[in-house]
C-alpha cells in the first residue's frame, strides 16, 4: 500500500510539470514547466528526508562513508554570507542551512538537498579565486533546487542521495585501495541532464548578478576546470594506461620474489634480499605516485563530473551572461537553448530585484505615441520587463514601457500598445488573458 501511494505522488508531481491548463502534455523544459517548477513548493516528505540526511551528517560526521569535519571558521562565514545574499536577491525567505565540509582527500564539490540545505566542501572554497566564482557556483546549485530538477527528473530523492553517497564513498575508498584507482571517474555520474544544466546556468547567473556579483567573472572557474580537464584527459588516457600496466608488472615481480623467498630457504642470501627489497620498493613508490596522480585528476573535477561541462555549454553560458549585462538582446539568445526559456519564465515569476539594471534600460519607448494601451505588470528589474516585452513581440503584440513610482522604489511597467481603437485594445486584452498574462485596464492618451 505505501508503494502505491508513492507511485501516485510521483505521477501527481510529474503532472504539475508536464500538463498545462488544457491537459496537453508539454516539454518538461518548456517555459511553462520552468515557471511551474519555480512556483511549486518542496513536498513535505522531501523536506523531511533532507532533515534526516542533515541530522545523519551531523551525528556521524560522514557523507556516505567519507569522514568529514563541519567547519565554523572564516570559510563558513564567507560561504554563508554569499548564500544569504543570493537568497535575498530572489526573495527566498526559507531558512537555508549552510554546511561547510572539510574532507581528506579534498573534494571539490557543492550540493543542495531538499530545498533548504546546501553543503560546500573546502576543496571547492579553497580553489575559487573570487567571491564572484563562489557566488556563481552556489547560485547554480541553488538554481537546481529552485527549478526542482530532481523532482522533475525522477521524483526519487533517494536516488540523489545515493548518488551523493556513492560519490563520497568511492572517493574515500580510493584513498585506501590502490586497486580502485582509475575507477573513480567511471563511478561518478552526472546528477542532472544537459537541459537541467543549461537552466541552472542561466538562473544561477541571473541570481548572482541580482545579488551584486559579476557572472562574467563567476564563469571563470568553470572555464579553468574545463580547460584543465581537457588537457589532463588528452595527456593521461594512454600514459596512465601504460603506467598502470607497468606498475602492475612491478607489483607481480615483487610478489613472485617474496613467494620464492618464503618457500626456498636456500636462496635467502643478502644479495637476493636486496634485489627483492629494491623491486618491492620500486613497485610501491610507482603505485603511490600513480595513485596520487589519478586521485588528483579525479578529485579536481568532481563538480564537472556531476555537472558535465563542454564547449557548447560554455557558449550558452557566455551568451546568457552577455544578455544579463545588457550587451545583447534576449531575442538574440533564443537559439542558444534553455537559458532563453528561463529568462522568459522569469518575466512572470521573478521577484523584484534590488537594483535596476541601467544597461538593460530600453530607451525612450514609453508613452509618447497617442492611442489605446493595455496595462501589464510592473517590474523592479528591467530584465524582467524586457523578457515580457520579448514574449509579447513573439506573439505579434507591440508594447512600450513607462516608469512608475511605488513604495518599493521605481518600477518599469509594460503596456501593450499603442492601438488605434478601443476595440482593438479589447481584442488584444482577450488575447493577453489567453496568454495567462493578467492584463489590467485599458487607457488612452
Ligand atoms: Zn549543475
Amino acid at each position: 500500500m505505501p508503494r502505491q501511494i508513492a507511485a501516485f505522488c510521483a505521477i501527481w508531481l510529474l503532472s504539475i510539470q508536464c500538463v498545462n491548463g488544457q491537459g496537453v502534455v508539454t516539454n518538461s523544459h518548456s517555459v511553462e514547466a520552468i515557471r511551474a517548477a519555480m512556483n511549486s513548493p518542496i513536498p513535505p516528505q522531501i523536506q523531511q528526508q533532507a532533515r534526516q540526511f542533515d541530522a545523519q551528517v551531523l551525528n556521524s560526521r560522514k557523507v556516505g562513508d567519507q569522514t568529514i569535519a563541519i567547519l565554523n571558521d572564516a570559510r563558513y562565514s564567507r560561504t554563508d554570507e554569499i548564500v544569504q545574499k543570493l537568497l535575498r536577491a530572489i526573495d527566498d525567505s526559507s531558512n537555508w542551512t549552510v554546511r561547510v565540509l572539510d574532507s581528506n582527500p579534498k573534494v571539490e564539490n557543492a550540493f543542495t538537498v531538499g530545498g533548504t540545505y546546501i553543503y560546500v566542501y573546502t576543496g571547492l572554497i579553497d580553489n575559487v579565486r573570487s567571491d564572484d566564482e563562489l557566488a556563481f557556483i552556489l547560485g547554480h546549485e541553488i538554481s537546481h533546487s529552485q527549478l526542482k530538477h530532481n523532482l522533475r527528473r525522477s521524483e526519487d530523492f533517494s536516488n540523489l542521495l545515493a548518488s551523493i553517497i556513492e560519490l563520497s564513498g568511492s572517493m574515500s575508498k580510493t584513498e585506501n585501495r590502490r586497486d580502485k584507482m582509475g575507477l573513480i571517474g567511471g563511478s561518478i555520474k552526472a546528477l542532472y541532464s544537459r537541459e537541467d544544466e543549461r537552466e541552472a546556468d542561466a538562473l544561477g547567473a541571473y541570481i548572482a548578478k541580482q545579488a551584486g556579483y559579476l557572472p562574467v567573472r563567476g564563469i571563470e572557474f568553470f572555464r579553468r576546470m574545463m580547460n584543465l580537464e581537457k588537457s589532463v584527459n588528452a595527456q593521461n588516457d594512454s600514459q596512465i594506461a601504460q603506467a598502470r600496466a607497468n606498475v602492475q608488472q612491478q607489483v607481480t615481480n615483487c610478489e613472485n620474489l617474496k613467494a620464492q623467498w618464503n618457500s626456498q630457504p636456500r636462496i635467502r642470501t643478502p644479495q637476493n634480499a636486496q634485489i627483492m627489497n629494491s623491486a618491492c620498493q620500486t613497485a610501491q613508490t610507482n603505485a603511490q605516485q600513480l595513485n596520487s596522480a589519478a586521485k588528483k585528476d579525479a578529485l579536481g573535477s568532481v563538480l564537472l563530473r556531476t555537472h558535465p561541462f563542454d564547449g557548447d555549454r560554455m557558449n550558452a553560458l557566455v551568451a546568457s551572461v552577455q544578455y544579463l549585462q545588457g550587451s545583447r538582446s534576449l531575442q538574440s539568445i533564443s537559439s542558444v537553448g534553455q537559458g532563453y526559456n528561463v529568462f522568459v519564465a522569469l518575466a512572470d515569476i521573478a521577484p523584484a530585484s534590488r537594483s535596476a539594471d541601467a544597461a538593460m534600460r530600453e530607451q525612450a519607448s514609453s508613452s509618447g505615441a497617442q492611442g489605446f494601451y493595455v496595462a501589464l505588470d510592473a517590474f523592479s528589474s528591467d530584465i524582467n520587463a524586457n523578457a515580457l516585452r520579448t514574449k509579447l513581440s513573439a506573439a505579434g503584440i507591440k508594447s512600450v514601457t513607462e516608469s512608475v513610482q511605488t513604495s518599493r522604489g521605481e518600477f518599469t511597467r509594460v503596456l501593450a500598445g499603442p492601438f488605434t481603437s478601443q476595440d482593438e485594445a479589447e481584442r488584444v486584452r482577450e488575447k493577453l488573458f489567453g496568454m495567462k498574462l493578467k492584463p489590467g485596464a485599458i487607457s488612452s492618451r
